[in-house]
């Protein structure tokens, strides 16, 4: 009888053992580069869609909610680029803050552009990291002032204290004005959407969400934010990642290793204004156009 029983025991310890090494396995066992395209490069996407799944108990916002607007306003509300060529265009909310020099030395070790949708009030007294960025050709977006839920307030606040608020200031501190705005939280409705397209503003969302806001506080963040893009890529995808709002180390460590693991695959990195074919400024410097 106790023979029986410590041979189940043993058993039952060498199942878990199991488990466990071959989860882990699995888990960390690198990923193969991204799969070759099975859709012609120029063939247009029938609808924009958010790739990664919605993450319940953030207040976030729906993605219905985000994929109907691109719809609604084509050329308008981007969620990613309109056809299938092997580009990814890699985005960072929040900044200018503390990381975003770390993140830029990467970006330029392995000369890649990136777009960054910067709040007014971290742009203020950060004017060298934002000529920085500009002169190593990433571009530049209005992510607000300080970064409110946008909906169910005037326009004399979104716009005049927020978004035109840090116009001003790119265009007194770099002489540039951003066409590509990101609304906090990717809330903003259609009103705002509509007035924002006549005042030639660009509204830039996201498919793909690394969650690197969250994934930066875990203990295998890096890891998990390199996997939550991994998982998920896909042609023509923009993705959301931060360089501000907290400690974004993680992400400055996952973006290094995701940039040769994209190239692998036969992926270039652009910036949001390449990958959709637009002007990134309204107003742009002649020694940057030529530069570009
Ligand atoms: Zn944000």
């Amino acid at each position: 009888m106790t023979l029986l029983k410590q041979h189940w025991r043993a058993s039952l310890a060498a199942l878990l053992l199991l488990l466990v090494t071959g989860w882990t396995a699995w888990e960390w066992w690198p990923r193969p580069a991204p799969a070759a395209s099975e859709v012609a490069a120029a063939s247009p996407k029938a609808r924009q869609t958010v790739r990664t799944p919605y993450l319940a108990n953030w207040d976030q916002v729906q993605l219905a909610e985000m994929e109907g607007q691109a719809q609604r306003f084509p050329g308008q509300v981007w969620l990613e680029g309109p056809t299938h060529r092997r580009l990814i265009a890699l985005t960072f909310d929040d900044g200018p803050a503390e990381d975003t020099p770390a993140l830029l030395d990467v970006l330029a070790r392995h000369k890649v552009h990136a777009t960054f949708f910067w709040l007014g009030q971290n742009l203020a007294g950060r004017t060298e990291m934002a000529e920085r960025a500009l002169r190593e050709g990433h571009t530049l977006g209005n992510h607000t002032w300080d970064h409110p839920d946008m909906v169910d307030t005037d326009e004399a606040y979104w716009w005049d204290e927020q978004l035109a608020r840090t116009q001003a200031l790119y265009k007194s501190k770099l002489g540039i004005e951003p066409v590509l705005m990101r609304p906090p939280y990717g809330h903003i409705s259609n009103e705002q959407i509509a007035k924002l397209q006549d005042k030639g503003m660009k509204v830039i969302l996201w498919s793909l969400d690394t969650q690197d806001w969250n994934r930066n506080r875990m203990l295998f963040g890096r890891h998990n934010i390199e996997r939550g893009l991994q998982d998920y890529v896909h042609e023509e995808a923009i993705v959301l990642m931060h360089d501000g709002g907290g400690k974004r180390g993680k992400t400055v460590a996952a973006v290094d290793a995701l940039i040769p693991w994209l190239r692998a695959g036969g992926y270039e990195l652009v910036t949001v204004d390449q990958l959709l074919g637009i002007q990134p400024y309204r107003t742009m410097p002649q020694a940057m156009a030529a530069a570009r």
